[in-house]
């Protein structure tokens, strides 16, 4: 009997418990999100490369609700003035490495010895530091295509989402998968005795191999897959490319291939690749066939600076980038940045570059190939968003959308370079930047406030 009595008093004891979740978890479905009002004197669509002015944004928590000249603003919303400035998505770079940085010194710009001298944690901080210097420069959305320690890309990403702290969308790749050896040439002894190519690399060698790695990459919450396809003289076969195809798009996942070859490049395209990365070895043949297949270009197109390239190198990537434009691929704004020396610095003021400022000077390289305004704009933001396959959900000011926004004064669609002084940056709904001045508190929080509704949610 006594037992009974317990039971009793403990079922009602969890009834009661129940009811009071259950209060609290409607309380807090009915609190309406908050509304924010953007005011903008011009907002540009890069999609069709036009711009409207005095528009209003009505923002409703994450997303943007309504868009339109004279839209009601609701009692309490918070007023945001830019109706001086430019209003337009944030920029995508659609090839990058958070988690690397080699250098001059001490490793001779040799990314094998950054890979055995510095630490997983050093590179995830690294990455996270990237992420808010890049949010501060209007990039919303980044590729992270490898090179990215122990899934440190992944966890950039979660960590993102989950509300500790400022960034891009991350769009991860895990370890670039690709043939023995992948893109290092270790000896004997390291390769056989110590493993050291994982987890830098991936060793992927028959299909069976391929199916794993590009499993395991999904599992450990890759959104994209990354194959060296000619990183060796052994590299991919079109069949060993359309079964990585096929297999990633079980997760969800589209595939890009490392190019360096004009064989590895024509073997990327006849399986039908969603993206090339560099464009040095594409021919204007290969060009032709990208535009005809819809294959996104990242070209990363280096430009010519004090700290980086040379003139002939310079040269070759502009009269590259300028064919692909003629015969017009689809292309993204891309860096392939992953390094970093002591020249980096402001040739006026002597300050350090942040990582935005260079990933933005890679504008010089599409000035030089004289590519209209409007189609690198195109370039930054509506085929990066498709290149990293979220279209659907980021990128255009419409509603339904993320509220990922950015503002500028000037008209970046008649002066490109107006998108270096990016003086407002707003990312899912929440201010980042304003007046030019980053203002972050609200995206820093000591716990997951942000769960994402579940793993393989997009
Ligand atoms: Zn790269």
């Amino acid at each position: 009997m006594f037992e009974e009595e317990i039971m009793k008093k403990r079922t009602g004891m969890f009834c009661l418990l129940l009811v009071v979740l259950l209060v609290g978890v409607a309380a807090a479905q009915s609190q309406p999100a908050p509304i924010t009002a953007i005011k903008a004197g011009r907002l540009i669509d890069p999609e069709t490369g036009t711009a409207a002015t005095n528009q209003v944004i009505l923002i409703e928590g994450e997303k943007i609700k309504a868009v339109g000249p004279n839209l009601a603003i609701p009692a309490g919303a918070v007023v945001i003035d830019l109706s001086k400035l430019t209003v337009l998505p944030g920029l995508v770079d659609a090839h990058t490495h958070m988690a690397i940085t080699y250098k001059e010194q001490p490793e001779n710009n040799y990314y094998y010895l950054t890979y055995i001298m510095e630490s997983t944690p050093l590179r995830a901080i690294q990455a996270a530091s990237n992420g808010i210097q890049l949010l501060n420069s209007g990039f919303t959305v980044v590729r992270d295509v490898g090179n990215n320690a122990l899934y440190a890309d992944a966890a950039l990403r979660q960590a993102i989402e989950q509300g500790w702290l400022p960034g891009p969308t991350v769009i991860p790749s895990g370890p670039m998968i690709g043939s023995t050896g992948g893109q290092f040439w270790p000896t004997p002894e390291m390769y056989k005795y110590h493993n050291i190519m994982f987890p830098e690399y991936i060793d992927a060698n028959s299909p069976d191999e391929i199916v794993r790695a590009i499993r395991e990459n999904m599992l450990f919450g890759a959104k994209t897959i990354k194959l060296c396809i000619d990183c060796k003289p052994w590299g991919y076969s079109v069949e060993d490319i359309k079964l990585a195809i096929s297999e990633a798009a079980k997760g969800g996942c589209k595939v890009e291939g490392h190019v360096q070859t004009t064989d590895g490049a024509q073997r990327a395209i006849d399986a039908g690749i969603h993206m090339i990365a560099h464009g040095n070895a594409l021919t204007p043949e290969q060009h032709q066939q990208m535009a005809v297949k819809g294959i996104f270009l990242n070209g990363t197109d280096t430009p010519f600076m004090p700290y980086r390239g040379n003139e002939q190198a310079f040269k070759r990537t502009v009269a590259n980038l300028r064919d692909a434009w003629e015969k017009k691929v689809p292309l993204t704004f891309s860096t392939d940045l992953d390094y970093w020396n002591e020249r980096m610095k402001n040739e006026k003021t002597g300050e350090w570059l942040t990582r935005g400022d260079l990933t933005i000077a890679f504008l010089e390289t599409w000035k030089a190939a004289d590519i209209p305004q409007a189609d690198i704009l195109r370039a930054m933001t509506i085929n990066g968003y498709k290149s990293a396959d979220i279209i659907k959900e980021r990128g255009p000011i419409k509603p339904g959308f993320y509220a990922d926004l950015i503002a500028v004064a000037g008209d970046p669609l008649t002066d490109i370079d107006a998108l270096r002084n990016v003086q407002f940056v707003m990312k899912n709904g929440m201010v980042f930047k304003k007046d030019g001045v980053m203002t972050p508190e609200k995206f820093f929080h000591p716990g997951p406030v942000r769960m994402p509704s579940g793993r393989w949610t997009r």
